[in-house]
């Protein structure tokens, strides 16, 4: 029985997202043809043309992926493979911290094995096919490598920290394991920009001085440190431009990418930072942050109960004294099983984002050049080859910002 309903849920999933898709594929090949109106003498017909192409050829590789992505969750939770592999483990490394810490390496190499391919040939199949790949195989695997050693770093002692409550604390542990993730977030938000990205990048102060003074005036307008401003390399591996947020405390940073430097000017820089100091001002990493606690914290205590019910083992044919003997083993089938459900609260949580992003121009206005804004989104649109006509339903699950249309009506710019 509840084999159907995983079989099923993970049909509708696909289904879903396939759809979604589609959509998109459909919507923007069929607005192809023409730049928007608004955009006309903005963007070329070239540019918005290598968008539409750019935007298919990612969507139709995605599709690939999201098919290995369900056959994958068939063979684990419907044709009993999660259970086949926990008895393997067991046998060969007993069922103590050291096979659990087996269970979670074995899923991690078997998820690795479809993402990394992928990886690879979005970055030397379709980026470079539209002149956005400037990574190199040896860069791309070094990358790699550094990525694997940063996991087990991480991960490690995370399963033997949550395998250890989950043995010894009794029916109340997913609270201790909920601790053990709300540190393990804000550790991670303290030491990832400050050590973890300059593992990858270069990351420097400004060096343009009339820039930097114009940034200094703005962040002293702002209340930010401008002592946290920095250029990345972002050019090492891609053309695409960007900006963000992120850290919190002594950590936090606006990093702008060197791409975005280079086309965007020192007007377009500054309503850009000004965007990305709204996000810091406005407490939007708290917030998200926040809200993510109190969702696992709900996620946590459902766990809690499903790993009570022998029910739950049974039903993907484990047995229910794994419960006692490697509770572990339950997680992460839980962990298997969420993105079936988190898929349809996805809508949420991007929706929440773009009232963010909204707010974030918002700000921006108030404290630099709406107009400014405005030309430095058209910018880098263009330059990223972001669709300007995304399907409506694909952007409302899937995308994290508003289009760009609706950000610059909201901003008000007369066109
Ligand atoms: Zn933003």
């Amino acid at each position: 029985m509840l084999t159907i309903v995983v079989a099923l849920a993970i049909a509708a999933a696909f289904l879903f997202e396939t759809w979604l898709d589609w959509r998109q594929i459909r919507y923007v090949a069929a607005h192809r043809s023409q730049v928007p109106a608004a955009f006309a003498g903005r963007i070329s017909l070239t540019d918005h043309q290598k968008a539409a192409d750019y935007t298919i050829a990612k969507k139709r590789l995605g599709t690939k992926q999201d098919v290995a992505s369900a056959v994958l969750s068939m063979v684990l939770l419907v044709g009993g493979g999660f259970a086949l592999l926990q008895s393997g483990i067991v046998a060969t490394f007993g069922s103590g911290a050291v096979g659990s810490l087996a269970l979670a390496g074995v899923l991690a190499v078997i998820f690795s094995a479809i993402s990394i391919p992928f990886d690879y040939v979005a970055t030397f199949g379709v980026e470079q096919r539209f002149g956005f790949n400037r990574s190199t195989r040896a860069l791309f695997f070094t990358d790699l490598l550094k990525s694997i050693l940063l996991t087990l770093a991480f991960m490690i002692p995370l399963v033997l920290a949550v395998d250890y409550a989950a043995r010894q604390l009794g029916d109340a542990w997913w609270i201790a394991v909920w601790g053990i993730l709300v540190a393990f977030n804000v550790l991670a938000l303290l030491i990832v920009p400050t050590f973890i990205m300059p593992l990858f990048n270069k990351f420097e102060p400004l060096a343009d001085e009339g820039l930097k003074a114009r940034i200094e005036t703005l962040a002293r307008r702002c209340g930010f440190h401008a002592k946290g401003v920095f250029k990345m390399d972002g050019s090492k591996r891609s053309g695409h431009g960007n900006a963000f947020f992120t850290g919190i405390g002594p950590a936090k940073r606006i990093v702008l990418f060197d791409t975005l430097l280079e086309t965007l000017a020192p007007g377009e820089v500054e309503a850009v930072l000004a965007h990305e100091i709204g996000h810091f001002r406005l407490r939007h990493i708290m917030k998200r942050i926040l809200a993510s606690l109190v969702v696992s914290l709900a996620m946590l205590a459902i766990l809690g109960w499903l790993s009570r019910q022998g029910w739950f083992y049974q039903g993907f044919g484990l047995d229910p004294a794994v419960a006692r003997d490697m509770p572990f083993a339950g997680l992460l089938l839980f962990v298997l099983l969420l993105p079936l459900v988190s898929i349809w609260f996805r809508i949420i949580s991007t929706y929440v984002s773009r009232v963010h992003e909204f707010e974030a121009d918002a700000y921006a206005s108030r404290h630099s050049d709406a107009n400014d804004l405005a030309s430095a989104l058209v910018k880098l649109q263009r330059d990223n080859a972001a669709t300007l006509t995304p399907d409506p339903v694909y952007s409302a699950v899937n995308h994290s910002h508003p289009t760009i249309a609706q950000r610059i009506a909201r901003l008000a710019v007369p066109q």
